[in-house]
């Protein structure tokens, strides 16, 4: 096996035994980069002189003796909107094309004080905003599954880089579907922890009720250890809860003995693939095997959760993206003929479409006169999701079904569509409107046009119940061993 194929569980025993050093892990990632990233595209700057660095800083520790941290050593890649001191974070934006980070995000700081070494930062749709990654301003990148194909979004960078071993792995953020839909589409593990769980200090705002930045791992306990190592307070977001947290790496091994598994009608109904439902339903008989007790569960608000989605997202886009005004940060249109001027040809020239779209849906939204209508409803439909899903888990401990309609669709098939580029979401808003934690893990593939797509599997907790989620994911993941 080659290094820069390995998981960070394996990576961190290797280094430990010195079997290989830290220098040589980064350097098989950055050969990979190289030798693939020109055509999958999933890397928007590679930090190739910060990584070896922090690699040879990890080495000398190793080789003065030192303990090693679970995460030290080990090379990852990290979405173009989390912060990294001195280096540049474009959001895939012209508007912020050339801008670096002042700080270290949150859960930066906590890599960084694990001894990770970062690789760069990858490719995503713009501001983050989409669900394929063609909304980069900069370039598409590719599924490495089927270069045709999109890779998701709008993480799509780093699912892209964690599945092609440019990585060992990645850091995404969700919003609404953004690091569990791309880690489907590309047959990786996605996370996307409960609201508050993980600091946002330095995740560029999307919408910030909404964002929550998660792992992207090649396996479960993967997830479980960046999870276990990027969670819990930060002073500096005060979303971001006081609660201790627990050792998700734990939760692996205890099985799923009477577990109480909600298998969700709703997201087996119109518009699902046929291929993709009866795949997540093979793997459900599988969760049965295991011992855990299956039920239907109807979630009839379920159906309101992408208009709600898509009215309280660009509502807060329409504010968070107010600060991008030609003079505090990025790009300015120097020659205008007044203040105004600066504004409008700042952000005419250096926002793309679909954040201009969103720009004006939410402004909308937020209108005397129609915030009643629009802004408020949402707000409220809201809350009787939140509720719906606070009171299934008084019954079940996990909710279950795909994470996305369909698998990996081509290249340009909807860019010209929004509406029917929303729809990929359709499974997934529910989790960041109630905040509830959910995961993505691979559970086959299907055919199209002799190509192999991976298909991903949702399971859903209660809030904070992150463990829970873990368990019943690498339970499937592992079922072969438990034979
Ligand atoms: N695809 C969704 C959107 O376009 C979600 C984006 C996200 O999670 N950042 O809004």
């Amino acid at each position: 096996m080659k290094l820069n194929e390995l998981t960070a569980h394996q990576a961190y025993i290797g280094l430990r035994k010195k079997e290989f050093s830290s220098t040589e892990i980064t350097k098989a990632c950055l050969d990979q980069i190289k030798k693939v990233d020109k055509k999958i595209g999933a890397f928007v700057t590679v930090t190739d002189d910060l990584a070896l660095e922090q690699a040879k800083i990890a080495d000398e520790k190793i080789a003065q003796g030192e303990e090693l941290k679970p995460l030290e050593g080990i090379p990852c890649a990290i979405k173009d909107n989390i912060l990294i001191e001195g280096e540049r974070c474009t959001c895939s934006s012209k508007i912020l094309e050339n801008y670096r980070a002042t700080y270290n995000a949150g859960v930066i700081k906590k890599l960084k004080e694990q001894g990770a070494v970062f690789l760069g930062k990858t490719n995503m749709d713009e501001f983050a905003m989409g669900s394929s990654t063609e909304h980069s301003a900069f370039k598409k990148t590719k599924n490495p599954h089927d270069l045709t194909r999109v890779p998701g979004g709008s993480s799509g960078g780093s699912a892209a880089a964690v599945a092609s071993n440019m990585c060992i792995y990645a850091l995404g953020a969700d919003t609404g579907s953004s690091v569990r839909q791309p880690a489907a589409f590309c047959g990786v593990v996605g996370m996307k922890p409960t609201y508050g769980r993980v600091s946002r200090y330095g995740l560029v705002a999307m919408a910030s009720s909404l964002d929550q930045i998660g792992p992207i791992t090649k396996d479960m306990e993967d997830t479980a250890l960046v999870l276990r190592e990027i969670s819990g307070p930060d002073a500096k977001d005060s979303t971001c809860v006081q609660y201790s947290v627990p050792d998700y790496t734990e939760a692996i091994p205890w099985g799923i003995e009477n577990i109480r598994v909600g298998v969700i009608k709703e997201y087996f109904e119109e518009g699902v693939d046929k291929e993709v439902s009866d795949l997540v339903k093979k793997a459900i008989k599988e969760l049965k095997r295991l011992g855990a007790k299956i039920s239907e569960v109807s979630l009839p608000h379920t159906m309101y959760a992408l208009p709600c989605y898509y009215i309280i997202m660009p509502a807060e886009v329409s504010a968070n993206l107010a600060r991008y005004d030609g003079i505090r940060y990025g790009y300015s249109k120097v020659k205008a003929k007044n203040l105004l001027d600066v504004y409008l040809s700042s952000r005419a020239k250096g926002l793309g479409d679909e954040v201009r779209r969103r720009i004006m849906l939410g402004t909308f939204a937020l209108s005397t006169g129609y915030y009643e209508a629009y802004y408020d409803k949402a707000q409220r439909v809201r809350t009787k999701i939140k509720r719906e899903y606070d009171d299934i888990f008084r019954d079940f401990d996990v909710l279950i079904g795909p994470t996305a309609p369909t698998p990996a669709f081509k290249l340009g098939e909807r860019i010209k569509d929004p509406l029917t580029m929303y729809m990929s979401d359709v499974l997934t808003v529910s989790a960041n409107i109630s905040g509830m934690p959910a995961i993505s893990l691979p559970c086959g593939f299907v055919k199209r046009e002799n190509k192999k797509l991976p298909v991903g599997l949702q399971i859903m907790g209660d809030h904070f119940k992150e463990e829970m989620v873990i368990r019943v994911a690498s339970s499937y993941e592992l079922r072969e061993r438990a034979e």
